[in-house]
């Protein structure tokens, strides 16, 4: 299978083994697993995860790649392939309709829209066990920053507050065709157990480390007023001289639980 990769479906195929068999070693899957991949393509990763978990199932948006992937599968295992926009899928309803407790979920994300496929992951975070994607170092290393670091931000925040980020290792441009433009980087999301989570409504979290990443350079008195006053943010003990990229994920569950 060589299909011409479709730049609108963000294809860039994996195809050095030596990556593929480190993100299959990552992810260990084992017998009873109910495996998911977001975006198998042609299969460089979904095959050899078939081999080890015997069945899995697929959610691809390209159909003209389904057909062939289907019958390579079949000589390997039970593989089902969804067709839809992953930002579709209810992976709460998909894990009851498998028999599922939990998912494991993995895949070599499409760039263009790896950001709303993270937040959405996380939105449905109660049905996962894991995750492991490959995404752009650059976003990889905006997950797992820490505060005080110059891509510390809203990715940062709103992940860490539910799951642990793990960047696992590196990929270059040359393992896939074509070659992103950029270097890549496998991570692991472990949704964080119920009595970690943070126990502020979702709505208020978004909203608050929305506005105070909004304009990083200006302070949080600037950034979230009409939100918060200054007197507020002082007695929760955060100064509100101080710029969002200082404070911890958990300062702005305070500053949510204030609102
Ligand atoms: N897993 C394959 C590999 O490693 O070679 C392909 C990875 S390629 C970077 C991304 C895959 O996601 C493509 O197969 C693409 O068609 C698929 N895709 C793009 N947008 C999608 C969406 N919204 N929902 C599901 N799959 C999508």
């Amino acid at each position: 299978m060589n299909a011409r990769p479709k730049k609108s479906f963000g294809q860039h195929f994996l195809h050095e083994k030596r990556y593929i068999e480190r993100i299959v070693s990552s992810i260990a899957p084992k017998d009873g697993d109910t495996v998911v991949e977001i975006g198998p393509g042609e299969g460089a990763m979904t095959l050899p995860l078939l081999a080890v978990a015997k069945t899995m199932t697929a959610i691809e948006l390209d159909t003209d790649l389904i057909p062939a992937l289907q019958e390579r599968a079949n000589a390997i295992g039970e593989l089902r392939i969804v067709h839809s926009d992953v930002l579709k899928v209810d992976f709460g309803a998909l894990a009851r309709e498998l028999g599922a407790e939990k998912l494991r979920i993995a895949g070599n994300l499409p760039y263009y829209i790896s950001s709303p496929i993270l937040f959405h992951c996380v939105d449905h975070a109660s049905a996962i066990q894991d995750m492991h994607f490959m995404l752009q170092k650059e976003v990889v290393d905006r997950m797992a920053a820490e505060p005080g670091s110059k891509v510390y931000g809203r990715l940062s925040v709103m992940l860490q507050l539910a799951c642990k980020v793990t960047p696992l290792f590196t990929v270059p441009p040359g393992a896939f065709r074509p070659p992103p433009k950029v270097d890549s980087a496998v991570v692991r999301l472990v949704p964080l157990p119920p009595g970690q989570l943070p126990d502020a409504a979702p709505e208020k979290i978004h909203r608050v480390v929305k506005a105070a990443f909004a304009m990083r350079r200006k302070t949080l008195s600037n950034t979230l007023k009409g939100l918060l006053d200054e007197t507020t943010i002082r007695d929760l003990g955060i100064d509100p001289r101080a710029r969002a990229e200082t404070l911890a994920p958990l300062d702005f569950v305070k500053l949510a639980n204030a609102m």
